[in-house]
């Protein structure tokens, strides 16, 4: 069946009025890549051959702090819709900014506290914007289930926790990240790094991958700190062992982990992490 796409909300609310359940969403940015696939094949997977695959494609403007991050932010809109059709999606929903947003909106949703650590502690607000994006995304798309990658696990573990706490009746299904063959973690933003940088970013993981064997959480920080600043082309934004349920600072290694790291490349920035197992 040829692939819909939808850039009104009436235009979608027509489309979904006639779509067979379960209605599976993959939210997306757009700039799509072989990770984004991966989520796809997996909504088809949970929504079946007679259910239906949405991806939304909407660079929101409410999660960026920076308006130059926003600006530069790779939009390759016609090369996103042969990937949806070779993954099989049924329908894209590919709204405008004013679309979305009132000029006077006045709502936001707030996760008041995975939301202050990590990706949200430099970054104020950006939380708030992707729980808002998120959320009128359920509500426009009457999703029963929808498909996030576990690259951006912080951003997973708010929106369980704002599905959780406001009762909505939509399924995550969680996606393990998708890499590169050298390791890199995939991302929309890798294809803004010059060539000596992505040649280098491959270290981030090495580096995780490597102070996770340590046994002391001060020298696992120290052991990837020094691995990643060992290149001149890096600017550590933060790097944070936290625990991995409540991804709250820790200091010992009692409880499974998480070791995270957001690194500069000149003005690209790039997120990693890897998880530790908690020692017996
Ligand atoms: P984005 O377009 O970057 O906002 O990402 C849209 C969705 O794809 C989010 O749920 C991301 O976590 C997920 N995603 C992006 N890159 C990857 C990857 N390399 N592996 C798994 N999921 C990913």
């Amino acid at each position: 069946m040829t692939m819909w796409i939808a850039r009104t909300k009436a235009e979608l609310q027509t489309r979904l009025d006639t779509a067979s359940r379960p209605v599976i969403l993959v939210p997306t940015m757009g700039a799509l890549h072989p990770g984004h696939s991966a989520l796809i094949n997996l909504a088809r997977h949970h929504a079946g051959p007679d259910g239906t695959v949405l991806v939304s494609i909407f660079v929101n403007p409410i999660q960026f702090d920076k308006s130059a991050d926003l600006d530069n932010y790779p939009r390759t809109e016609d090369a996103d819709f042969e990937i949806c059709q070779s993954h099989d999606a049924d329908g894209i929903f590919l709204p405008e900014p004013s679309e979305m947003y009132f000029n006077d909106r006045s709502t936001t949703v707030s996760e008041n506290l995975l939301s202050r650590l990590l990706c949200g502690a430099a970054r104020t607000g950006h939380f708030d914007g992707v729980c808002t994006v998120v959320l009128k995304l359920f509500h426009l798309t009457r999703c029963d289930a929808a498909v996030f990658g576990e690259k951006d696990f912080q951003q997973l573990a708010i929106i369980q926790r704002m599905v959780r706490d406001l009762d909505l009746p939509v399924r995550i299904i969680p996606h393990p990240t998708v890499r590169e063959p050298d390791g890199l973690a995939m991302s929309s933003r890798n294809r803004r790094l010059s060539s000596e940088q992505r040649a280098d970013a491959p270290r981030i993981l090495q580096a995780l991958l490597a102070a996770a064997e340590k046994t002391s959480p001060p020298d696992i920080l120290t052991s990837a700190r020094e691995m990643i600043e060992a290149s001149p082309l890096t600017k550590i934004d933060y790097l944070s062992l936290v625990d991995a349920e409540t991804l709250q600072t820790t200091q010992h290694l009692s409880r499974p982990s998480i070791l995270a790291a957001a690194v500069f490349y000149g003005d690209v920035r790039l997120i990693d992490h890897v998880r530790i197992a908690a020692l017996s």
